[in-house]
């Protein structure tokens, strides 16, 4: 099966409003109608809205970093999927390694967004990973698996549909160290037959499977090679509009 590659950058807690509207406009003109590859960008809350504006009838699409399950309420310092939807955004973050290790989030949130941005219109990128303390006691498969399983809790099949996944080792992670493609081919393989396990064939060959770990322009080639990664999620070099199009131009 065909699957149209993601790249994905993800703006952590940095651009004022200026400078994201700045980065968003220089992207548009580099790549606006990059039709082979659905770029997302998905810069803070301060700044969807000018980004939206920014992108407004680009092919670039827009993303939040976070959400929280419920609509509203009493949850200071939170948002919720209808107000992302709100100022434009199609995609948002989930699971982000620096939001399970900084904001001790758990596995049962990250379930509880996935529920309620799947009853949205949001495609959740959902991330999952290994530390290196965890790969080195050879527990890659029970952490990233784990991980997955307690994410997709109580949902179907035909409501993953249209998730995406990210493995992020989170050792390769903002540190310049990326995983080869070969180590991770083999993780993405491994994620895809354990959903063709669980849930479908179908559904394991339909979901996109992203890379995530310093994706850099001069390494996306060899990782987009592996038939199991589909994409990208990149921090760091989607900060800069030539990188992060050298990286959707691989
Ligand atoms: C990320 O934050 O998801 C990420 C992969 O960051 P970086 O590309 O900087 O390693």
């Amino acid at each position: 099966m065909q699957r149209k590659p993601v790249i994905a950058g993800n703006w952590k807690m940095h651009r004022t409003r200026k400078e994201s509207e700045e980065l968003a406009a220089s992207l548009r003109r580099k790549l606006d109608g990059h039709r082979d590859v659905e770029v997302v960008v998905c810069p803070p809350y301060t700044a969807l809205d000018v980004a939206a504006e920014a992108l407004k009838g680009s092919s670039i699409r827009l993303g939040a970093q976070n959400v929280h399950w419920e609509d509203e309420g009493a949850y200071t310092g939170e948002i919720s999927a209808w107000m992302l939807e709100d100022c434009g955004c199609e995609f948002v973050i989930l699971g982000h390694s620096e939001r399970r290790q900084h904001f001790r989030e758990t596995d049962e949130q990250v379930n509880l967004k996935l529920r309620r941005a799947l009853e949205s219109s949001l495609t959740p990128i959902l991330c999952v990973g290994e530390t290196l303390e965890e790969r080195g006691r050879q527990r890659v498969e029970d952490v990233v698996l784990g991980q997955l399983e307690q994410a997709v809790d109580k949902l179907t099949a035909e409501s993953l549909s249209r998730i995406i996944v990210a493995y992020e080792p989170v050792w390769a992670i903002g540190t310049g160290e990326t995983a080869t493609p070969e180590t991770a081919e083999e993780v993405h393989s491994m994620i895809r037959e354990w959903l063709a396990e669980v849930f479908s064939q179908e559904l394991s060959q339909r979901l996109r499977i992203l890379y995530g770990g310093s994706v850099k322009p001069d390494n996306i080639s060899g990782l987009m090679a592996q038939p199991n990664i589909d994409g990208a999620l990149v921090g760091g070099a989607g900060l800069d509009a030539d990188s992060f199009a050298g990286i959707v131009r691989f």
